[in-house]
């Protein structure tokens, strides 16, 4: 698995266990319903409806996740990809830039 194919990343509700092990990483957070959610950099979420960086499925790019700390996009896509590996339930998905799922590996 190459990080450098990392280009979004989006949350599944139905399989998500709020077991919070990627609240360790920066970019995510749960939401009232105890559901991860990804924090974008215009201070909204991947939950919020009229949030224009989150796709209709919660999915959200790389560039457009929140990075107050203005790491590299090379450390933000490892950064997300290793947050979905940990994920207990592998309900943190993870796309290339063709939209096809690089995470987790069907
Ligand atoms: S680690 Fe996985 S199951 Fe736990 S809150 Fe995060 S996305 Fe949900």
């Amino acid at each position: 698995m190459d990080a450098s194919q990392v280009a979004s990343v989006g949350v599944n509700r139905d399989t998500c266990q709020a077991a919070a092990t990627c609240l360790a990483y920066q970019v995510y957070e749960l939401d009232d319903e105890s559901k991860a959610v990804l924090l974008t950099r215009n201070g909204s979420n991947s939950d919020e409806s009229d949030n224009p960086l989150a796709t209709a499925e919660g999915f959200v790019r790389i560039e457009d996740l929140l990075n107050d700390q203005r790491v590299s996009r090379e450390t933000m896509q490892a950064l997300v990809l290793e947050s979905a590996q940990a994920c207990p339930f592998n309900a943190i998905i993870v796309k290339d830039a063709d939209g096809n799922q690089i995470w987790p590996q069907e």
